[in-house]
């Protein structure tokens, strides 16, 4: 698929994404002012929308952004790109900002939100990433206090990966106060004897889709999950660390700051859970 031949859905029209335009105005554009998300999509078949399209409201109700639609009304969206898009595995993406205003800080009154959605082929994790993993460097987090909201506005995020790029790593692991938060587009998961440990899902991050997933996939396999803070020491001297997002899935982390995490080799603990992880994508298949 050519992307810019792609059809994509802009405020009730499905067009080529080339031809789809917004207005200089949109506030989304100024101000960064909206909410998105990510949906992993195989053998045609969203995975877990229905908590994709909670945490969406959940966002949106956080930031008083009016969704467009309810859920029968997203799904059938998110349906239409799945066809248009004809791949068997696919991510959307989809974000709905304030809408188009003379630009004034405060919300505008009775502007409809933009919403544009689209779908394009997803290439799953190579065989190299999961059979050698990613690079990390650490980075204090910059970010605003509330990156459980899912924003456009992802300036912290972008800085933060291209540190990652200038440092030659894959990602970032982010600490704010001492404290592990998350990657720049990715959640942690640290392995200290065999427990699997997650921050706390408070307001220091985003709540991916993937670590309620991840603590099920903890509890199918037997492997002990916890919640709590870890220092950056903690993180230095773990047996394994890892990350999850809806296009990473999960991938363990050999080197952070150049040293290597554990012994510097994907990990028993990551092994089980990419096993754990694929048989779940497998059981999508027909
Ligand atoms: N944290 C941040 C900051 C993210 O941008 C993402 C990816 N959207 C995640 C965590 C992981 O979320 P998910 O598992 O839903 O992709």
């Amino acid at each position: 698929m050519d992307w810019p031949q792609s059809t994509c859905y802009l405020n009730g029209e499905w067009l080529p994404l080339a031809e789809a335009k917004i207005s200089v105005l949109d506030r989304g554009f100024i101000f960064g002012d909206g909410i998105y998300e990510v949906v992993p999509v195989y053998y045609r078949r969203p995975f877990r929308l229905d908590h994709h399209l909670a945490r969406f409201e959940r966002s949106t109700r956080e930031i008083g952004l009016a969704n467009p639609f309810d859920r029968a009304g997203w799904s059938a969206m998110v349906d239409g790109l799945i066809d248009r898009c004809g791949d068997q595995n696919q991510f959307i993406y989809w974000q709905v900002t304030r809408g188009v205003a003379k630009r004034d800080f405060a919300f505008p009154a009775g502007t409809p939100p933009t919403v544009f959605a689209m779908s394009s082929p997803f290439t799953r994790p190579s065989r190299e990433q999961r059979e050698q993993g990613l690079r990390a460097v650490t980075r204090a987090d910059e970010r605003w206090l509330r990156c459980d909201i899912k924003s456009v506005s992802l300036l912290g995020a972008v800085l933060a990966r291209q540190f990652a790029t200038e440092h030659h790593a894959d990602e970032v692991v982010q600490f704010r106060d001492g404290s592990l938060t998350e990657g720049s587009s990715s959640n942690m998961w640290v392995v200290r004897n065999g427990t699997v440990i997650a921050p706390p899902r408070d307001r220091l991050i985003l709540e991916g889709i993937r670590y309620g997933f991840v603590a099920e996939l903890c509890d199918r396999t037997g492997t002990p999950f916890e919640v709590c803070r870890l220092r950056q020491e903690e993180v230095k001297g773990c047996d394994e660390l890892m990350l999850t997002s809806a296009t990473r899935e999960i991938l363990p982390i050999v080197t952070l700051d150049g040293k290597p995490v554990g012994s510097g080799r994907p990990g028993p603990v990551y092994g089980k859970l990419r096993a754990a992880y694929d048989a779940a994508i497998e059981a999508l298949r027909d």
